[in-house]
């Protein structure tokens, strides 16, 4: 059973080191949560699964890590300054201000309920930045509100340094932030987030063919290597589309309180290559860009059979790892009903993704044999550089036990007694709760296959 609420998993993830709310000792900061030890393994585990999907497992995506901060100008051309920001209204009761397009009822204050609501204006997203010696409090650059058009002006340096035939992509993961009016929802909508986008460059007239194609592998991914059932997840197209849209889907899966977005798959057409072009007339550019004369090179793909020069069109897929993190934990989240009527709370995580692939846990700590036998086989595991191997001292195997279910962690092996006379240990499987008895030398090669399983 998934967690039936987001605040099951906001307490787990504090009592057990998931997150923690930003800058909390001062009282925090609207919309900025920091991930502690276990949080940083699980969004991590999250970001190598989806680049062993994009790039190791293909030959035909690379990666890239662009800068933060970025010229301004990539902005403007790109649109975000002039309209990426979404409609803003206050409640004139109570001083709330609100994102029009996501109130419960665009009439009434979310707050207060008051039906004295102004009218909607538009509110920049782009975090400003004034950088440099000379700065003189006026914006000069920006912060990235998400990692594609980052990748976009990057196309002719990863083509001329790594030549690719169409189609082909660029894969990058990273931050992005956005001043979001309300953040909500705990990571849901957050100020400074993650993304893991790629973006896949095709021939004109291919691109509905491949629109296609890459919303099935996402939503594969989802199924495959997230662990999310297919039912809990659904495709919804934009009802309206952005002006550079030719069309757009949403990966949504079911959160506590009903679907919602987390991954867009859009066909973005010649928008993105044809607006950071230089010489846009050369080309004949589908969408409808900006003049640009700022932009020092040409974004053009050359056919090495026909020697026809064109702006390749761009289906993205757009993922947010925080949101993805959060209906990993929602839907791993069970509580259960044991027989001897106690309940425990357990994240049945897939184990590749768990924080700690295992623990090494010794009966009692003040018995030195057990404590060095435990040693070696934490050494042994370690060698297999699967992730995070942990060695438990406290001496309490049931609190060692519900630790490790609550954080999800798919093996436990526990080093007692009879260890020291035939070399076995108790491996403990996270989901049954069933336990094994398992010669030391077969350790690693049981635990390989469970993290596989
Ligand atoms: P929304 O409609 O929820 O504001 P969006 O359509 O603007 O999102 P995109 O620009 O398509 O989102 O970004 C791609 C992905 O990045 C989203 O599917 C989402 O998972 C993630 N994302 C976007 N905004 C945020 C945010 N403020 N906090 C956390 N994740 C976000």
């Amino acid at each position: 059973m998934p967690a039936k609420t987001v605040n099951d998993i906001v307490a787990l993830c504090k009592r057990r080191g998931f997150i923690f709310t930003g800058s909390e000792i001062y009282g925090g900061l609207g919309g900025a949560y920091d991930y502690g030890p276990y949080g940083v393994e699980l969004m991590k585990n999250i970001k190598n699964a989806w680049w062993n999907a994009m790039i190791y497992s293909r030959n035909d995506i690379e990666g890239l890590d662009a800068a933060l901060i970025s010229n301004r100008l990539m902005w403007k051309y790109s649109g975000h300054e002039g309209s990426f920001s979404d409609p803003l209204v206050e409640c004139k009761k109570c001083g709330a201000r609100m994102r029009q397009d996501k109130m419960i009822d665009p009439t009434k204050c979310d707050n207060c309920g008051s039906t004295e609501i102004s009218a909607p204006r538009e509110y920049q997203l782009m975090m400003g930045l004034s950088i440099g010696a000379t700065a003189d409090g006026a914006i000069n650059a920006y912060l990235r509100p998400e990692t594609a058009t980052t990748t976009y002006v990057n196309f002719k340096n990863v083509l001329d340094s790594k030549p690719h035939k169409l189609p082909f992509g660029i894969a990058q993961i990273g931050k992005a932030f956005r001043n979001e009016i309300s953040p909500r929802n705990f990571v849901f909508r957050m100020r400074e987030f993650e993304q893991a986008e790629m973006q896949y460059f095709v021939r004109p007239g291919d691109d509905e063919t491949q629109h296609e194609q890459w919303k099935k592998i996402r939503m594969d991914w989802w199924i495959n290597v997230l662990g999310i059932p297919a039912e809990k997840l659904r495709f919804t197209p934009h009802d309206k589309l952005a002006h550079y849209a030719k069309a757009a889907f949403d990966i949504e899966y079911e959160f506590p309180d009903g679907f919602d977005e987390v991954e867009g798959i859009h066909n973005r057409q010649d928008f993105d290559l044809g607006s950071h072009t230089k010489s846009q007339n050369e080309f004949k550019i589908n969408a409808n860009v900006l003049e640009n004369k700022d932009s020092t090179t040409k974004l053009s793909y050359s056919d090495p059979q026909t020697g026809d020069n064109f702006i390749p069109f761009v289906i993205e897929t757009a993922m947010g790892v925080n949101r993805a993190m959060l209906a990993v934990m929602i839907q791993a989240y069970t509580d259960e009903q044991l027989p001897d009527g106690k309940s425990r709370t357990v994240l049945k995580l897939k184990p590749k993704l768990a924080p700690v692939k295992a623990a090494v846990i010794p009966l009692a700590r003040n018995v030195p044999e057990l404590l060095d036998t435990a040693n070696n086989i934490e050494n042994e595991l370690r060698k297999l550089a699967i992730g995070r191997i942990e060695l438990e001292n406290s001496g309490n195997i049931g609190k060692n036990y519900r630790r490790h279910d609550e954080i999800g962690t798919p093996v436990c092996i526990t080093v007692d007694h009879q260890t020291l006379e035939d070399n076995t240990v108790t491996l403990r499987h996270r989901d049954t709760m069933a336990q094994e008895r398992v010669n030391i030398k077969d350790i690693p090669k049981r635990v390989l296959e469970i993290i596989n399983s």
